[in-house]
């Protein structure tokens, strides 16, 4: 046993393993980064009782939570044309203020409130579609935090590329960079079918399969995008996506809240796996993803916040609370989602979507030791009828005391450690006295 073990012990632990059974006193070991043992509270403190402690006994604890889909830096943009629908969003506010502002050190600072606010509501492992992929990443590294760099790739010029292919150059140039980085790995993230001509997506498909990794792509956001797919290729993106070669279960298709049958069908036979972000999908007046169909189907359903200008928050417990109402109020039944259903969308499902299932998603020996500890001496979570329900629907990031990845302490008594959060505050103090802010908050609809 090496000296930087630690002893974590907790009064509800929720493994998220197989029988999603909620273990009352027990403890797991850590090993440098990874859980070695797992355990009665008793049991582990008689094995271990040499090793460094943290006792979480009025805590339940749950592993890391995994948000798929974001776009960090745009947090800088939250309210920026709110009240659009998402074409018009997208084409009339989103990409021109990006092509105007969004440089380098914006995107640092945009990246790192994010993931201020992501740790603190107890995201441990993020999925990133941003420009400047690299600056995003050297952020996650220093707060700690694991990264899937879904690099934007779009035939549009940005301040960061021109045109798709040098978008496919500086993805391979970063999969090179990062090959086997403990906290960064790399995906291609095309934006969406209709902002590339198919040539470049078989071109990404080609270079996935050679590489093995992720492609995380927008697709059937809107009824507009399927109606055009309909009309302009006689079959869905779906099926235009299985015809290229794309579809497989690497792929990470984003939003898919207007699928036809044929579409459900074939993402449950290529194992391809689903990001809802069910937040942004309706204040975008996108409309509601057939989550339910998709279960039933056995599709993998994970969650994403989407960015901060089309959500406004970046929690994921809210997004997994919201998620278990909308499959009931939709099915008009109640019994068909629980609470663990939700956290498994939002841990062990998100895992298995981005190819880590064997290191993260489930508090088992042999996966890294991401965790979240709810403290349940809060008036939101007392009186405790259910840990599942306690963290989904009653506390969400309020209870949240502290946030590990890989055995490190992220966050500790609720203040994030790796950043200096005054400093933080100045910097986005300047952002809001900028020029560019100020356009936004004069085009700001609520
Ligand atoms: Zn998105």
């Amino acid at each position: 046993m090496a000296k930087n073990c630690l002893l974590v012990s907790a009064g509800w632990l929720l493994t998220v393993k197989e029988d999603r059974e909620c273990r009352e006193d027990w403890a797991f070991l850590i090993d440098d980064g990874t859980i070695t043992d797992i355990g009665p509270r008793k049991d582990l403190n008689a094995k271990y009782s040499t090793s460094d402690k943290l006792a979480l006994n009025e805590h339940i604890v749950c592993p890391g939570l995994i948000n798929c889909h974001n776009h960090a830096a745009m947090k800088l943009m939250r309210g920026l044309g709110q009240g659009l629908n998402l074409d018009d969003w997208l084409h009339q506010a989103i990409w021109p203020f990006e092509r105007e502002h969004l440089d380098a050190p914006n995107v640092s600072l945009g990246a790192e409130l994010a993931m201020v606010e992501m740790l603190m509501s107890g995201i441990t492992t993020f999925s990133d579609m941003y420009f400047f992929p690299e600056t995003v990443a050297s952020v996650a590294e220093r707060l700690g935090l694991n990264i899937q760099l879904a690099v934007p790739i779009i035939s549009l010029d940005t301040r960061w590329a021109r045109g798709s292919e040098e978008c496919i150059h500086r993805t391979l140039a970063l999969h090179d960079l990062y090959r086997d980085h403990q906290h960064v790995s790399v995906a291609f993230g095309p934006h969406s079918v209709e902002a590339l001509d198919l040539e470049t997506l078989e071109k990404i498909g080609m270079y996935a399969d050679e590489l093995d990794i992720g492609i995380q792509i927008h697709l059937q956001e809107t009824s507009g995008e399927l109606d055009r797919a309909l009309k302009n290729h006689g079959h869905s993106f779906v099926v235009l996506l299985k015809k290229i070669g794309l579809m497989n279960d690497r792929l990470q298709v984003v939003h898919t809240v207007h699928l036809t049958s044929e579409d459900k069908a074939i993402l449950a036979e290529t194992n391809a796996n689903v990001i809802h972000c069910p937040s942004s999908n309706l204040l975008l007046g996108s409309g509601i993803c057939p989550t339910r169909d998709l279960l039933d189907l056995g599709i993998n359903v994970a969650l994403g916040t989407d960015g901060s200008a089309s959500n406004n928050g970046i929690d994921l417990l809210s997004e997994a609370a919201l998620a278990e109402s909308l499959i009931k109020g939709v099915a008009q039944d109640a019994s068909v989602c629980r609470a663990s259903n939700a956290l498994d969308m939002a841990t062990i499902n998100g895992a298995r979507a981005l190819g880590l299932e064997r290191q993260i998603g489930s508090l088992e020996v042999g996966k890294d030791a991401d965790f979240v500890a709810f403290d349940t001496r809060h008036p939101a979570i007392e009186p405790m009828i259910d840990p599942f329900r306690s963290i989904i629907s009653h506390s969400g990031a309020r209870c949240i005391s502290h946030v590990y990845a890989k055995g490190k302490p992220l966050v500790e008594n609720g203040i994030c450690v790796n950043t200096d959060l005054a400093d933080l505050m100045e910097k986005a103090a300047d952002w809001r006295a900028s020029k560019a802010f100020r356009e936004i908050s004069e085009r700001a609809y609520y």
